[in-house]
């Protein structure tokens, strides 16, 4: 990634509480703390990456140490809030775990707590992914937490709760940050495309914060790419080619006929030829097949969040439309059939997309045949409408034909001999 992608990220990074974007519980935990004087000698925030866990240890740090709050904020204008903002306070540290996870540098930092700070409150240390250390580490920071100078706050971040010692949790106030849910995202995004004047489609910006997975972060990097990419305007066209995904209508497409038995096979090959005459990662494809079945099977059962589909409405709508009157059982059929096509691909460790692409072609083929036998729901159904019929003692409707293509003899009532009356 070029710096030019981290300059929104990086604008728009939050500097006070107040702009972290919905960690509501942490923060107001947090100010509170701080407001009644009752702040903890060490925090544990975690949650994925990217939802905010070293931005809200840095705005904390700020705080505890900052000359003249202002209305529970760190005012960011004192010597040591522009300290921290530049990265340069000694009283501070920023500790990676990922990279010092061994015994000596704990040990170093165990010497180190016991000074006071240089010309702050308290001295601050940020230890990000801290479920790196080693057993070893985590007991020399133990002993630590369990008698903390006043003068220091420890703030350990986290992805991975579970793999953090017991005893470790026990001697920290631990916060879950969570992902941003999507439609925040979008109407953050929004806000920020307006403060630039960057003029941007709505679905365009649905596609970028998708793609950021609740983070706002990676979102805005992502829209600095669409920036780049798409030049003045971002339109919801060129986000998708940006994203590199399958478009859906081709996927429609492949279902459709799918569905269809007496589609042509030429036509219901073509996207895979596509994929593969033009590089497309084939094992990627099916993945992304599978995941649009996934949608067209919510949305069959009446689902129609954009947020749970990960989907605009207008493709929700559009699918629906298709869809709608399919027999869920196809689809359900249709989604285990792609499931196992890719379960087998990785059993087989295909070595190449040729491979994998003779693969697909020939499930496929079978597939469009296997859908066009009924499903056993259709049976079913058929079978009760029959059950229903002769227990009413009504004459045989058209289905009789079907009775008999698909179950073989149908018993006539009467047609028995020997059980006449
Ligand atoms: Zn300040």
């Amino acid at each position: 990634m070029t710096s030019a992608h981290l300059v929104f990220a990086r604008k728009y990074r939050p500097q006070k509480f107040k702009d972290v974007v919905r960690q509501q519980v942490a923060v107001r935990a947090l100010q509170n703390a701080l407001e009644s004087g009752r702040l903890g000698s060490a925090y544990l925030f975690f949650g994925p990456r990217g939802v905010g866990k070293t931005t809200l240890a840095r705005i904390l740090a700020k705080r505890v140490n900052c000359h003249a709050p202002v209305d529970g904020e760190p005012c960011d204008e004192c010597e040591s809030c522009i300290s921290i903002l530049n990265g340069n306070s000694m009283d501070v540290l920023e500790i990676d775990a990922a990279s010092n996870r061994g015994i000596h540098n704990i040990r170093e930092l165990r010497e180190n707590v016991k000074f006071q700070p240089m010309a702050s409150k308290k001295k601050v240390y940020i230890i990000d992914e801290v479920h790196m250390l080693t057993t070893e580490s985590f007991n020399a920071l133990l002993k630590t937490l369990e008698e903390p100078p006043p003068f220091v706050l420890f703030i350990l971040a986290t992805t991975e709760f579970n793999k953090i010692p017991e005893t470790i949790l026990s001697r920290c106030l631990v916060f879950a940050l969570r992902k941003v849910p999507l439609k925040v995202v979008q109407e953050y995004l929004r806000d920020m495309c307006e403060k630039e004047s960057i003029p941007v489609e709505e679905e365009a910006l649905f596609w970028i914060a998708r793609r950021g997975d609740g983070s706002v972060r990676d979102s805005l990097s992502f829209l600095e790419q669409a920036v780049t990419y798409c030049g003045k305007n971002i339109t919801t066209e060129q986000v998708k080619e940006l994203l590199g995904a399958v478009p859906l209508d081709l996927f429609i497409g492949l279902t459709e006929n799918l569905l269809n038995a007496s589609s042509d096979v030429n036509k219901l090959l073509e996207p895979v030829h596509d994929t593969f005459a033009t590089g497309g990662d084939l094992g990627r494809f099916v993945w992304e097949y599978l995941d649009f079945l996934r949608t067209a099977i919510h949305i069959r059962h009446g689902i129609e969040d954009p947020e749970f589909l990960g989907l605009p409405g207008t493709e929700t709508q559009k699918i629906r439309a298709l869809f709608g009157a399919v027999d869920p059982g196809k689809l359900t059929f249709l989604f285990d059939s792609v499931y196992e096509l890719l379960s087998r691909s990785y059993a087989l460790r295909l070595r190449n997309s040729y491979e994998t692409r003779v693969l697909i072609e020939i499930e496929l083929l079978s597939l469009r045949d296997r859908l066009s036998r009924p499903s056993i729901s259709g049976i079913l159904t058929r079978l009760n409408r029959l059950g229903a019929a002769i227990h009413q003692g009504t004459a045989y409707s058209p289905e009789s034909d079907l009775q008999k293509k698909f179950l073989g003899t149908v018993i006539e009532p009467g047609s028995i001999p020997g059980l006449e009356d």
